[in-house]
């Protein structure tokens, strides 16, 4: 299984070195051409804006878009927001394959990063140990998406679409692997390129 990582801005070294501890081949992703050999793949946190603008320039917004709606696809944090379908911000480039809509910079400057434990619908054992920086929240989904986490206040903060995934947190900057696991077992029950393992 090959596994990308949009390498256009942000977290995303980050990402590629969690799925190599669970023996995942890893690449960066920032041409079109590169995505046709993927299984699956992940937008990283970071800046959306960033993202948006870097991936217009580069020719990936409707490449992505197709990959998006065929493939599995992790979005977190800034990835998450890249995914929406409704972000309220017409300007900014967005994927708009997830029926969600996302309020960026949710926590406002005051709260600006904390770190809080989440029970994650799926994951057995302890609770998810999760880092939000500036972090969005999803306000609305369609009825196809499953929310798989709340904060206390009852706010959705990640949601699953079939094959799509979106974290509004980091889970590429703590030790817990279990969420990369969950996306490789999405990456390979919907079916691997041919010849791949
Ligand atoms: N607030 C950022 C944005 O709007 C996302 C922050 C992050 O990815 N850590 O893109």
């Amino acid at each position: 299984m090959i596994i990308g990582v949009l390498a256009l801005q942000g977290a995303f070294i980050e990402h590629i070195k969690m799925l190599r501890r669970i023996g995942v081949e890893a690449v960066e992703v920032r041409l079109p051409y590169q995505l046709d050999r993927l299984d699956g793949l992940i937008i990283p946190g970071g800046e959306s804006t960033t993202i948006g603008k870097l991936a217009t320039e580069y020719g990936l917004i409707e490449p992505l878009r197709r990959f998006a709606r065929a493939k599995p696809t992790w979005g977190t944090c800034a990835g998450m927001i890249f995914l929406a379908k409704d972000i309220g911000i017409d300007e900014q480039p967005i994927l708009g394959a997830m029926d969600i809509t996302v309020d960026r910079n949710a926590f406002g400057r005051q709260i600006d990063s904390f770190e809080t434990d989440l029970e994650i619908s799926g994951l057995t054992g302890a609770p998810y140990h999760a880092v939000f920086i500036r972090a969005p929240v999803v306000t609305a989904a369609d009825s196809a998406v499953d929310v798989l986490a709340r904060l206390d206040d009852g706010r959705i903060v990640a949601v699953r679409q079939g094959r799509l995934l979106a974290t509004a947190f980091h889970p590429e900057l703590t030790d817990d692997l279990r969420l990369h696991s969950v996306f490789c077992d999405i990456v390979k029950r919907t079916g691997l390129s041919p010849g791949r393992e």
